[in-house]
């Protein structure tokens, strides 16, 4: 019984207001997975990187119980590169290099030690290699979570369309839901997507918080606010590894249970953007998250009582 994580596994490039960093590591599925371990292990990583991608990250993940048997290392090739500038709100940015390198051929393998998983992440990846692990799976798993981004909508709607009728929980942004549905309404938007395939859609909306569509049931769970907003990169995808990270552990996929997830992944977000890249993620104890999570519900805990 495990979590499996794929995605991509990357070197960024960051120009913020604030601040540039040159390359550094960055990809989904790594901050899913350093987000995740917190709550659940072990995780079983499914990815590709370059000769390039240093031993020593492929380590940490390693202690901290992320298996790398999927994870495929293409010795004399390019890890996946991605570049973006954010804007000065820091809720939006723009793309300014896509290099897919080896995410451009991956075919990813499923081991048979990941058969039988309970619970499928699949971060921001190629569509087509995102539904090629769900159909290698011989048993469904108990949940099936996606992420995806405006640029799969942009190269890859069709695939996209066909892995939406495979799962249970897609993350979008609002811009993304807005995209895919073509509904300037969030509510109408929800509505169309889910007619997609996903029966729960968590739509984040960076700063202003997340909600969660189930049916006719919608939750909202806040962003916290921050003094200092850092580098906002990896903030979904560490998103995206609080909630696994809290299904899992609780082996709960109810939407009650979900409120829960989205608040701990709305907490592991606020970690997320306080230094660049996966920095804080490393550092975070279990005592910081606990902290946080109380710090959460002090924002949203009132009282009203009206006459
Ligand atoms: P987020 O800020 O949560 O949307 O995730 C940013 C991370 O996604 C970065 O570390 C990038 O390496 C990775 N990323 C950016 N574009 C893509 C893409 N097209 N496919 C897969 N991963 C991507």
């Amino acid at each position: 019984m495990s979590l499996i994580v794929v995605g991509s596994m990357a070197f960024d490039a960051i120009e913020t207001p604030f601040g540039k960093s040159d390359k550094i590591i960055g990809g989904a599925a790594t901050y899913i997975a350093w987000s995740a371990s917190n709550f659940y292990q072990p995780i079983k990583q499914i990815s590709v990187v370059g000769g390039d991608f240093p031993q020593e990250e492929l380590d940490q993940l390693e202690e901290r119980g992320v298996e790398l048997e999927g994870v495929q290392i293409k010795k004399n090739e390019k890890s996946f590169f991605w570049s973006g500038r954010y804007h000065l709100d820091m809720n939006t940015r723009d793309t300014l290099e896509t290099q897919l390198n080896v995410l451009g051929t991956f075919e990813p393998v499923v081991p048979d030690s990941y058969q039988d998983a309970e619970f499928l992440m699949l971060g921001n990846l190629v569509p087509a290699v995102q539904l090629s692990v769900i159909q290698q799976l011989k048993k469904r798993p108990k949940l099936i979570v996606m992420d995806t981004m405006n640029f799969w909508m942009e190269v890859a709607m069709d695939d996209l369309k066909k892995v939406l009728k495979e799962i249970d929980v897609l993350m979008v942004n609002d811009s993304e839901a807005r995209q895919l549905s073509g509904e300037f309404s969030l509510v109408k938007a929800a509505r169309s997507i889910m007619k997609m395939g996903p029966r729960y859609l968590i739509i984040k909306k960076g700063e202003h918080g997340a909600l969660l569509f189930h049916g006719n049931s919608v939750f909202f769970a806040p962003a916290l606010p921050l003094e200092d907003v850092f580098d906002p990169t990896g903030a979904g995808d560490t998103f995206a590894g609080g909630f696994i990270g809290h299904v899992a552990r609780t082996k709960d996929i109810s939407f009650e249970n979900m409120k829960s997830a989205i608040i701990v992944g709305s907490a592991m977000a606020s970690f997320c953007v306080e230094k660049f890249g996966t920095t804080r993620l490393k550092e975070i104890s279990r005592d910081d998250i606990e902290n946080r999570i109380q710090q959460f519900r002090d924002l949203v805990n009132f009282d009203i009582q009206l006459a």
